[in-house]
């Protein structure tokens, strides 16, 4: 039977279950993109590959005094706009190829929103909550350490992403100082503001996404959130910041979930609430006066608005027919499959594309990237007005492209993205 299938893919159970991977889905959504524009053979080939691809096997000692193999991976999938961008994420579901996929996704969310920067990504296999403080360091620093020759401010700036955070990229940021003798903040984006970091980069990449819900619901004539529900799939960075500051902003956020699962009330849950007890029990279940549900569950709530802010490959061609929202905003990167997304668009769902939805965090890595090489920081309000401004921008030029070409707003991202790229690819020329 085909269940249980969210936040719980992994390579054969794709295969299994007849679902796109995500370095598939980021291929089929390439070929679709690339199939609009009218390019060289030559250059549609050499966006299809990854730059460069880089694993590392690696000991980590642990608290007990035995050594443990650990296995890590960069890919920089493009840098022909300028150094690669793109967060290192540590799970269990990390393998190359979904590596390769998110770098390419960081290529074309660094390209639409105009920022001077190529895509990459970085994974290690590993569950972060099995491990000790010391043990997420000495893994952090030795997986770091072997990313010296590849990372710099001007080749490769590596960021948080899913299992990572600020104090990680701290050690990052340390280790690739100590190794070069001096402090260099702008190696990284995401660090804590007391060693170059940036306001507002926190909660930049929720705030995104509540910016696009936002604009697309005020394009279709509303502008009252009150009756607006909003369901969010994933309770991490993304999906914390997402739905408190719909709820903040006055919609009704009436489902969320984790890994384990989520909570529902049809009339709105109280996510400062929420927040309070998830830190306190580190669960979402049997918070009062909800209901608790499956991921399964949450997916097919009847919503407004669905927010996945999980991980990959959530909405497949399994489950897409029960989605009953009518306008799903990607936090997460590659949430939908390619088949998922032809349901969904013959239903008239509207999809807000990962690479333009969740492209705050990369953003305000920019700003925070700028602010360290000026050495010269913005207050939270200037991060805020430039995010916007930054995001809008981003959504007015896929809607045109979408408007241009007769295409929805997954292929119009795409499009928009690679367009740059290529332009940028074909004056520069091959090389040699
Ligand atoms: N990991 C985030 C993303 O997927 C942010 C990347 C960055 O800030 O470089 O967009």
């Amino acid at each position: 039977m085909a269940t249980a299938l969210s936040m719980t893919m992994n390579k054969s159970t794709y295969k299994d279950q007849n679902v796109s991977s995500p370095y598939e889905t980021a291929l089929l959504q390439y070929d679709r993109a690339v199939g609009h524009l009218d390019l060289p053979t030559s250059v549609v080939e050499y966006m299809r590959y990854p730059r460069r691809e880089f694993t590392v096997n690696f000991p980590v000692r642990r608290d007990d005094g035995s050594t443990e193999m650990f296995t890590g991976y960069r890919v920089h999938h493009s840098t022909v706009l300028g150094p690669s961008k793109g967060g290192i994420r540590y799970s269990l579901h990390v393998d190359l190829d979904e590596v390769r996929a998110l770098a390419m996704w960081m290529t074309w969310k660094c390209a639409l929103m105009g920022l001077p920067y190529g895509g990459a990504k970085g994974g290690v296999i590993v569950d972060p909550k099995t491990l000790s403080m010391g043990e997420l360091e000495r893994l952090t620093r030795r997986y770091a350490s072997e990313l010296i020759p590849l990372i710099s401010p001007q080749s490769d700036v590596p960021a948080p992403d899913m299992g990572t955070n600020a104090q990680v990229m701290a050690w990052i940021m340390d280790t690739y100082s100590m190794t070069v003798g001096y402090s260099v903040p702008a190696v990284v984006t995401g660090k804590p503001l007391e060693i170059g970091g940036s306001e507002g980069r926190t909660s930049a990449t929720g705030h995104g996404v509540v910016i696009c819900m936002v604009e697309a619901l005020k394009r279709q004539g509303i502008t009252d959130p009150s009756n607006i529900s909003v369901v969010v799939q994933g309770f991490g960075n993304v999906g914390t910041y997402a739905a408190n500051h719909a709820f903040e902003l006055g919609f009704k956020v009436v489902a969320v979930s984790d890994v384990n699962g989520g909570i529902y009330n049809p009339n709105g849950l109280d996510i400062q609430a929420v927040r309070a007890y998830y830190a306190e029990t580190g669960a979402l279940k049997d918070f009062g006066n909800a209901e608790n549900i499956t991921n399964e569950e949450l997916l097919a709530l009847p919503c407004d608005v669905l927010i996945p802010a999980a991980m990959e490959s959530q909405i497949t061609r399994l489950n897409a027919d029960k989605v009953k929202a009518k306008l799903v905003v990607e936090g997460a990167n590659g949430p939908t499959t390619p088949a998922a997304d032809d349901i969904l668009n013959d239903k008239g769902v509207l999809v807000i594309p990962d690479i333009l939805a969740n492209a705050g965090g990369v953003t305000v890595s920019y700003f925070e990237w700028v602010q360290d090489l000026q050495a010269f920081f913005w207050d939270q309000e200037e991060i805020s007005r430039q995010l916007r401004r930054l995001m809008i921008k981003a959504y007015d030029f896929t809607a045109h492209t979408a408007e241009e070409y007769d295409i929805n707003m997954r292929t119009a991202a795409q499009v928009a993205a690679i367009k740059r790229v290529a332009q940028a690819l074909q004056t520069r020329g091959f090389y040699p």
